[in-house]
């Protein structure tokens, strides 16, 4: 049996699934006894035995000395029991991230911890194939760097950006790269040689916190992602939620500004993106700096080129030019009404930040916070946690390595 076929062919799907569960639990509580999976499997104790015997023999967990986080009073006397654990490197996943002129490809373990990593910036307006032979390159490049056995890798998650059909695997539309139904799965799986799943890269940063991240134990949760776009990917019963025409999440097109508001890419005027995109703040910034020549601002725009604009304007903030702060205050305001709405509709339990408002949370997050309580139908909004991601910059990334774990090690023919 080849590494990459963990499961075995011609191994029916009941055992399948019950291997799965096993691994899941373990994904979920670090180490178990064997008495406590099959409490939480409902697997009856033969099973447990002949599992973890088998995926012992496959490497994929090992058996240690612990008190399988046990209480004391539930503990045997003597000798420490013996606790199962997840082998982190038995199995790796390849992660691609896909932005707007940017794409980041990681190697991680089945626990979702990355190994290696590169960025590689393009221009918006190269053609779809020729970034793809980029892509295809630099994951041959990190794959070597990352020192894994290629036998043990068993696919790669894309994050693709824009609207994103699951289950062909083909980028529908991204505006922001003008592509068009690109084939991401079919031509990277040829080229690659390994399986690969494609999902909006927003969904899967959503999927990624849900199970490796700030998300876990949680059963709804939103994740709301801004830089040029602003987007939502939505959980719910721990499965990601796409929608009847696969664009489930569009809170950047939500009308918050209904009278004069500024026209939109999508036609609209007033959507959520227009007033809290990163080309949107930068506009009210450039403004304050006009305004203000010798302003803080203003010099920090200037001078400060070490780092990107949009973490300029966020320095100028924190340095004391109380016109930046009320800039970012009320535009906090209109985030704020938008996942009002969504809390309304949805009433996720944790609502989390990523891209620039994560990268801003000093100046996001209470104000939203305060915006959504304030909006929000019958005291929904105070329930609501809403928190910055988990991953910092590694949201992407981590969350098409997720996509890859998910789909092709812990659920794998589960849907
Ligand atoms: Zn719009």
């Amino acid at each position: 049996m080849s590494a990459q076929n963990y499961h075995g062919a011609g191994l029916n799907l009941v055992k399948s699934h019950n291997l799965q569960v096993v691994l899941l639990s373990l994904l979920h509580e670090a180490t178990l006894s064997r008495v406590q999976i099959a409490q939480k499997t409902n697997l009856s104790n033969t099973t447990i035995t002949n599992l973890i015997a088998e995926l012992i023999g496959q490497g994929l967990i090992s058996e240690i000395e612990d008190n399988c986080q046990e209480p004391a009073e539930n503990r045997p006397v003597g000798r420490p029991r013996t606790c199962i654990r997840l082998e982190p490197n038995a199995r790796f996943v390849l992660g691609i991230h896909i932005g707007v002129g940017l794409f980041r490809i990681g190697v991680s373990n089945i626990t979702n911890e990355m190994l290696h990593n590169r960025l590689v910036t393009f221009e918006v307006d190269l053609p779809a194939d020729r970034v793809i032979d980029q892509m295809v390159a630099t994951a041959e490049q990190v794959i070597l760097e990352s020192g894994v056995d290629r036998a043990r890798i068993l696919g790669v998650g894309v994050g693709a950006s824009g609207l994103v059909d699951f289950q062909t695997g083909v980028n529908l539309l991204a505006p922001n790269l003008n592509w068009r139904d690109v084939p991401l799965r079919e031509i990277l799986s040829q080229r690659l040689n390994l399986p690969v799943v494609v999902d909006n890269n927003v969904r899967t940063m959503a999927l990624g916190e849900t199970y490796f991240g700030a998300g876990r134990g949680v059963d709804s949760l939103a994740f709301v992602y801004g830089r040029v776009g602003v987007g939502a990917g939505l959980i719910f019963n721990g499965q990601v939620f796409r929608g009847s025409t696969k664009g489930a999440g569009e809170i950047g097109h939500t009308p918050v500004l209904l009278r004069g508001g500024e026209t939109c890419r999508c036609g609209n005027r007033g959507c959520l993106e227009t007033l809290v995109s990163e080309n949107a703040l930068l506009r009210q910034a450039d403004q304050i700096a006009r305004r203000n020549p010798g302003g803080i601002l203003a010099h920090t725009l200037a001078d400060e080129n070490d780092i990107s604009p949009i973490e300029r304007v966020f320095r100028a903030g924190r340095s004391g030019d109380d016109q930046v702060r009320a800039m970012l205050e009320d535009r906090s305001y209109y985030l704020g009404a938008a996942l009002a709405g969504l809390v309304n509709i949805f009433n996720p339990e944790l609502i989390l930040l990523g891209g620039i408002f994560a990268r801003g949370q000093d100046f996001f997050l209470e104000p939203v916070r305060r915006a959504v309580a304030e909006l929000s139908f019958g005291g929904m909004g105070k329930r609501v946690r809403i928190e910055a991601t988990s991953f910092g910059w590694k949201a992407g990334v981590l969350g098409a390595s997720a996509l890859a774990l998910m789909n092709l090690f812990y659920l794998h023919n589960q849907n």
